[in-house]
């Protein structure tokens, strides 16, 4: 009988070994899982970082945006003014009396009246012409 009971004691023991076994095997496989969650829950909140950066970015680009409109607007501008400029430096000669663009066919100032042919002088716009 006692045999019987030692027996049966020794069964359940190997048994609730194997159970615990079992339950180790599950839990590692929990722990496994629990990883799992775990790393998916960390790149998941590396993806929530990443689009709240990329809202942030386009939070930050949308004034970008208008600036730009601003700067090309700004360099349409400029375009202009650069234009006027090569209108300018068509003229190659400057009046030394009173400073205005003079073509170098003109021999009196049309501004001041006075003697271009004597008073012209390379205009510094154009320094790198073909001036002597
Ligand atoms: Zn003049």
């Amino acid at each position: 009988m006692e045999a019987f009971l030692k027996n049966v004691l020794s069964d359940a023991k190997r048994q609730s070994s194997v159970e615990s076994q079992l339950l180790d095997s599950r839990a590692e496989i929990l722990d496994a899982m629990y990883e799992t969650v775990e790393s998916g829950t960390a790149a998941i909140a590396t993806v929530k970082d990443m689009m709240c950066n990329v809202r942030t970015e386009v939070k930050q680009l949308q004034p970008l945006a208008s600036t730009v409109d601003l700067i090309r607007q700004e360099l349409s501008e400029l375009g202009k003014e650069v234009e006027k400029l090569e209108g300018k430096m068509k003229f190659p000669y400057v009046c030394l009396s009173c400073g205005k663009p003079l073509l170098p066919e003109f021999k009196i100032c049309p501004y001041c009246g006075e003697d271009a042919q004597l008073l012209r002088s390379p205009a510094p716009v154009i320094s790198l012409g073909e001036h002597k």
